[in-house]
């Protein structure tokens, strides 16, 4: 291979492994593109079942367990056989459903899933998908393929469940380990969501966490593109389920794509966007189902920078007020609890204070955490509010346009069916605006707001 050898990662999700047919198909684009490393997501609907098994074996009888480890095991089985894999990649294979098995089995033994447990169990959808797409993958062409345990260089800390990349570290092992897919030599399979502690113990980056992995890969080997291939051909204006007037988008900056992600856009993980970003790696987004297809392309820059480009929504959100009245020109109260939020591991996403309270989001889950409850009715008094969303609309200039607000307001408005506002935010970012509202409400506010910004801008 030549100097002038192109370093792609590419990445294919859940939807692009489905079946045989869907592995070849995705392996044929790996093969015209000429990836270099291609990450690939467990086989669809794998991880659901992985982590729907481990709770079934935590809370259930064996028999019980059985009929779903034989829909795993069958749906790899079949993968293997309709590819034609090898004696070595069939064995291999093998070996992987036992250590399912093996993991059930001690999980319902001990009627116990800690999160060490539960990463090493999902860790096996991208260990059993990978073999397949590596087996595809070398039937089309004459370089070199090899599946590679990404455990080797996708170095975490050991926060099961959401291991937290260690940045540096993998730069270093994806220089000592993935070299001859730099230089042309040899193409990677490897798996997206897994990761590894400096111990060797197995973790994940957290669900939908294949994007990231990519992400961190193509940083790691200072790729000169990334490429995410999903199910719809690129990103739309909005979720195209929520909103069928979706419109795809042409070319997008990282900035607004992160905020996207950030603020719910299935399509990108929350945070694939950094590793790339630091690098001014591009990222072209599109469908294997649609090879040709124009896609998304994600750079530095946009020549075109509208007023709105898109909009999210996130789901089960809650709202908690924290009220004390000493906060009247008491300073203090806002670091108390953002600590406490931090000791928590909670990450707030949008905030609005007055002189004696403060509200912010935080996922609905936190409710749960009774822990961060009790040191937070210390310091304050809190009220919840549950079962809400984070509408946002995401573009340039955002906090310097005059009657944004208004537009917003006006295009929410339709006198059959109130859309009741229960916060906003705005002014923090040039890039985003979102505003809280039901849960049930949110994408019909979603589509009102798409009309508005989107559809009648045309
Ligand atoms: P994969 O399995 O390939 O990772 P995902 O299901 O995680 O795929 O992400 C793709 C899905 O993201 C699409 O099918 C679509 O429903 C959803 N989605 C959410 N927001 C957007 C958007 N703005 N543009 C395109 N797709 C979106
Ligand atoms: N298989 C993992 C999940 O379903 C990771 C991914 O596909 O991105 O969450
Ligand atoms: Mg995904």
């Amino acid at each position: 291979m030549g100097h002038n050898h192109q370093v792609i990662v590419s990445k294919f999700g859940g939807s692009s492994m489905k079946d045989a047919s869907a592995i070849e198909r995705s392996a044929n684009i790996a093969n015209l593109r000429g990836s270099s490393i291609v990450v690939v997501s467990a086989t669809y609907g794998t991880t659901n079942q992985l982590i729907e098994l481990a709770k079934k074996a935590k809370n259930k009888t064996w028999a019980e367990c059985e009929s779903l480890i034989k829909e795993i095991v069958d749906k790899h089985r079949a993968i293997a056989k309709d590819l034609k894999v090898s004696e070595q990649t069939y064995q291999h294979i093998e070996e992987l459903l036992e250590e399912l098995e093996t993991l059930a089995r001690g999980i319902n033994f001990l009627k116990d899933a800690p999160l060490k447990a539960m990463d090493r169990m999902q860790s096996l959808g991208e260990r059993l998908s990978s073999p397949l797409m590596a087996e595809a993958l070398s039937k089309k062409q004459s370089t070199k393929v090899e599946n590679f345990d990404v455990r080797l260089v996708m170095r975490t800390n050991d926060d099961f469940g959401r291991g937290i990349p260690d940045i540096k570290e993998i730069k270093n092992l994806c220089q000592s380990h993935l070299l001859a897919a730099k230089i042309g030599d040899c193409v990677y399979v490897t798996q997206g969501f897994v990761g590894s502690t400096v111990d060797g113990e197995t973790t994940t980056l957290g669900r939908g966490g294949s994007d990231y992995s990519a992400a961190l890969l193509a940083e790691g080997l200072g790729a000169d593109l990334l490429e995410i291939w999903t199910d719809v051909a690129g990103i739309a204006t909005t979720d195209p389920r929520i909103c069928p007037q979706a419109l795809p988008i042409g070319e997008i900056t990282f900035q607004e794509a992160a905020e996207l992600a950030i603020f719910g856009a299935k399509i990108l993980h929350p945070t694939t966007l950094s590793p790339v970003q630091r690098m001014a790696i591009p990222v072209f987004v599109g469908s294997s189902y649609e090879p040709d297809a124009p896609g998304t392309w994600i750079r530095s820059q946009s020549e075109h920078q509208p007023l709105v480009r898109a909009m999210a929504l996130r789901k089960d959100q809650a709202l908690l007020t924290l009220t004390t009245p000493k906060m009247l020109n008491n300073y203090g109260f806002l670091a108390k609890i953002f600590t406490l939020f931090e000791k928590h591991k909670v990450s707030i996403d949008a905030i609005t204070t007055s002189e004696i309270s403060v509200a912010v989001t935080v996922e609905g889950e936190t409710l749960n955490n009774e822990e961060l409850f009790n040191e937070l009715d210390e310091v304050c008094s809190v009220q919840t509010e549950r079962d809400l969303s984070l509408v946002s609309l995401i573009g340039n200039n955002i906090n310097h346009t005059p009657g944004l607000a208004q537009q917003i307001f006006t295009g929410l408005d339709d006198d059959n069916e109130k859309i009741n506002v229960r916060m906003i935010c705005l002014g923090a970012s040039r890039h985003n605006f979102c505003l809280v509202v039901k849960d049930d409400q949110a994408p019909e506010a979603i589509r009102r707001l798409h009309n508005t910004f989107i559809e009648r801008s045309l």
